[in-house]
């Protein structure tokens, strides 16, 4: 079974409120998705390998560390891209693919219709999407980029819901995942409660 690690910063929980709170509009909710973000890429990446790197500091030979696997960030189109600059801040090396899902209007299953993907193997995925609600597109987006050739992903979120996260762990074991919060349950049209309402409209001010 694979690793669901829930943040654990005072920080986190701080920002994740304001990002709760239905008062907070679309330039704050920006910027506070991009701070707490940072802290859950750094989580994602806690085990990231490294090999020893020799540098000499301005007194004597240190045996230091660079790290090994490049990174490659997978926003989910679109409100992934709100965590797309917390990724590229801490790994200025990594590469960006793009996934957009959307529901298909007949079979209500996910489906992607646009892919942009750099190429996966050797390289730590992140793949990015701040809701995990149904587990629906989360899935589909980790078996799309497992079948492009990835073999080291991990998914992160902001808010997972009970149900979103029994579907990644069902469908996808072998993918960690880490989110700020575990909200409580879905309502009836698959937003989470207590959430924090649809982050996309949030992240563009786009609510009607
Ligand atoms: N997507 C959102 O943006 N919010 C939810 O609560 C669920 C899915």
């Amino acid at each position: 079974m694979a690793s669901f690690t829930v943040l654990e910063h005072p920080l986190g929980s701080a920002l994740l409120t304001r990002l709760r709170d239905r008062s907070t509009g679309p330039a704050e909710y920006r910027a506070l998705t991009r701070r707490l973000g940072l802290l859950l890429v750094a989580e994602a990446t806690r085990d990231l390998e490294t090999e020893t790197e020799m540098v000499r500091t301005p007194l004597e030979p240190f045996d230091g560390s660079r790290l090994v696997r490049g990174l490659v960030a997978i926003p989910v189109l679109r409100a992934g891209l709100g965590l797309l600059d917390a990724v590229v801040d801490l790994y200025p090396d990594a590469v960006v693919g793009y996934l957009g899902m959307e529901r298909d209007e007949v079979t209500h299953e996910p489906r992607d219709y646009y892919a942009k993907l750099p190429p996966l193997a050797g390289r730590r995925a992140l793949v990015v999407d701040p809701m995990l609600a149904t587990g629906g597109s989360g899935s589909a987006a980790v078996r799309y980029v497992k079948e492009a050739g990835a073999d080291d992903i991990v998914f992160l979120c902001i808010v997972a819901a009970p149900e979103g996260l029994e579907r990644m762990r069902r469908d996808h074991p072998d993918v960690p995942i880490v989110a700020a919060a575990l909200d409580r349950q879905l309502n009836d049209q698959a937003y989470i409660l207590p959430g924090l309402g649809d982050f996309g409209d949030r992240l563009y001010g786009t609510e009607r």
